[in-house]
This record gives C-alpha cells, structure tokens and sequence, in this order.
C-alpha cells in the first residue's frame, strides 16, 4: 500500500480511490488555474459553476438518468432526507415504509412526526436478516409513496428485487450501494443517498427526483432549506452548497466512468463480494448473519460462536493492518464493507489473515 495507507473496511465516511486522492492533491493549491483551491472558491463563480454542471452531467450519464428527473446536491447528509421526504411527498398524509434494518427503521420513526406511516412489511423478528417478501403488500390507494432502505448498512441486507408498489411512487435510500450497479431510475420516484458511504465527503445528500413530486403546495412552516424546489429552480444553489463534496462526487463520478460505467462496477463488486463470502461459506469459526439471498455487495456482516472471540479478531486484524472491522452493536461481531474504492486485494488480504486466525485457533 502506498503512502502507508491501511486497508480501511469503514462503513462510512469510507475509503476512497487512490487516484481521486491523488487528483485532489496535485489540484489543491491552484486548481487549474484559477490560482486557489477549490475550497477557497465563490460558488457563484464560473470555475465552481462548470465543477458544479460536470458532476451532474457525469451522474446523469453513468446512471441513465432521463431528463424528467432532477439531480439536486443537499446538504445535511442522508438523514435529513428523513423528513424532508414526508414534509414534501406526502399530499395525502400517508406512506408505506418497509422495515429492514437500522436505517429503514429511522426513517419511519422521521416520517411518523408528518403522517401516517403503515409498516406494511418487517424483518424485525430475525433481527433485521433478511429481505421480507413484497410481492403482494396491502397498499391503500390513496398512499403518497412506498419507501425502501435498499441497501442496509448495518444489518447487511440489501434487495434482489424492488417490492411491488402496485403503482406507487418508490422512494430509496440507496446511500450504501451508490452507483455499485446499473439502475433503471424510471422505476422510482426519488432515489437518494448520502454520498459518504460508496462515492465522496460526508455532509452531503444526492437526491434524483422526478418533477412532478416536486411540490410548492407544502406547510407553509416548511423551512425554505427543506422544500425540494427551492434546491431544483436554484440548480442546487439556493445557499452555499457543499462545494468540496461536489468537487470530489465530480472526481469519482469520472473515476467510475473511466472504468467502464456501472455495469463494470457490478461485475467488479460481484467479484469482491465473492471473495468474501465463499470464505465465508466454508469457514468453521466465521458466520455470516444475512439469509444468502439477501446478502449486500457492500456491507458484510460476520460473526464467531462468542464475543470474545469476536474482540480477538478484531484486535488481530487491527494489529495485521485492517481498520474499522468492528460491527455495528446491533448485530455484533464484525462487518467488512468493501465498497468502490476497496481494492480486490484488500479483500483477499483480509481473508487470508481470518483464515490464518482461524488456523492458529482451531
Ligand atoms: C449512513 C446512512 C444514512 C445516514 O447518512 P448521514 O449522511 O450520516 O445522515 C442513511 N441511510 C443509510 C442507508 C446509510 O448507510
């Protein structure tokens, strides 16, 4: 590893490619040009402005995104879209959420202040291990949207397929499986993520929304920040935006079109994943904790017969050069998340030294 770089298996904020850090280093000072960095910019400049129209163009192109869809850069992170969703997507006062791990679960609790939240669907009973099935929910007609975690960080469960809305509006948190595969975005209604976990900074929240969910009719208490039109007819640029998340998402979106879009990526992660998982598969000591079919590209979830085993493991890979494999405390034992800038070998690394454990403590 270069520059004595670790091998980070950080949920987020996370790891990020090696040659963006590199880019960002060689342009800090002056950034091409313009004799600063971009941190030290007007975002009402022109420089910022191309920054700014780049990193959109790059995502709309690597995601397909068609033109009826807005792309808006907002800060406050993922959690912010918590209430911001149900202050702006709720006309009628109603939504289904599905219940699938931490995240899910805080977004209900969020959207619960604005309306009526019906939990047509839990995995709560299995500890949050897998996807429960969504072919046939009972979905009232008059319900605003049905709002998926389509990727569960922490618990590591991550959908195979989309529930069946029966013709409502889908929203999803896809803020840990950014980008990690092609997407058909006319199948949502809003698609959204913080960007910390799988593309750039924390502290800011990329929201894909078609237009016509964007309301101006909403509670007039409704903070100008919170609106999604005030951030669509501002191209994001109501107040101050994030402009150094913007600048580095810009980066990696044309790192993930370099190599190859997001069809290469899947395969990519496929691969990555399978490395860990076949180890997995047949360990003795180590068990995944997420039903097979249901299991995330990006968040690995594990665990031994006992938490002090589980401790020693984790001290063993820390001492071996692997960070941040401590698990959520809500599952326990350890997660590996292994997004875009984990390297192949970092994953094979890491599998050698828990074999190599798990040799020495037979
Ligand atoms: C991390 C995470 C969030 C919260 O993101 P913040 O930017 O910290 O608000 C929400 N949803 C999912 C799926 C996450 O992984």
């Amino acid at each position: 590893m270069k520059y004595g770089r670790t091998y980070n298996f950080s949920a987020g904020p996370a790891t990020m490619p090696e040659p963006v850090l590199e880019e960002i280093r060689d342009e800090m000072m002056n950034y091409r040009g313009s004799g600063m960095c971009v941190m030290e910019m007007s975002h009402r400049s022109k420089v910022f402005q191309q920054i700014i129209d780049e990193a959109e163009a790059d995502l709309r192109e690597l995601m397909n995104i068609p033109d009826n869809y807005k792309v808006l850069f907002i800060q406050g992170g993922a959690t912010l879209q918590f209430a911001m969703i149900p202050m702006n997507l709720m006309k009628n006062g109603k939504a289904v959420y599905i219940e699938t791990g931490a995240w899910s679960k805080k977004a209900i609790a969020e959207a619960k202040k604005y309306g009526e939240v019906i939990v047509a669907a839990s995995s709560k009973d299995k500890n949050y291990s897998y996807i429960p099935d969504c072919s046939d929910l009972d979905i009232p007609e008059d319900t605003d949207y049905v709002y998926i975690c389509e990727n569960e960080t922490i618990h590591g469960v991550t959908w195979p397929k989309l529930p069946n809305t029966k013709g409502h509006v889908l929203v999803s948190d896809q803020s840990s499986m950014f980008l990690s595969k092609p997407c058909n975005v006319s199948d949502y209604g809003m698609i959204y993520g913080g960007v910390q976990k799988n593309i750039g900074p924390a502290g800011l929240a990329i929201v894909i929304i078609r237009e016509d969910l964007i309301r101006e009719d909403l509670d007039p208490k409704t903070p100008i920040y919170m609106m999604y039109k005030t951030h669509a007819d501002a191209g994001s640029m109501y107040n101050t935006p994030n402009c150094w998340a913007i600048y580095v998402c810009g980066k990696v979106f044309k790192y993930l079109k370099n190599l190859g879009g997001l069809g290469e990526m899947e395969k990519i992660n496929i691969e990555k994943a399978k490395v860990f998982y076949d180890f997995l598969d047949q360990s003795r000591m180590f068990v995944g904790t997420v039903r097979k079919e249901d299991r995330s590209l990006m968040n690995i979830p594990f665990v031994t017969e006992s938490k002090e085993l589980d401790a020693e493991v984790i001290a063993y890979t820390k001492a071996a050069g692997f960070e941040n494999l401590k698990g959520h405390k809500s599952v326990g034992g350890l997660r590996a998340s292994i997004y875009h800038a984990m390297p192949k070998e970092g994953v094979e690394a890491l599998v050698e030294c828990l074999k190599k454990f798990e040799a020495e403590h037979k």
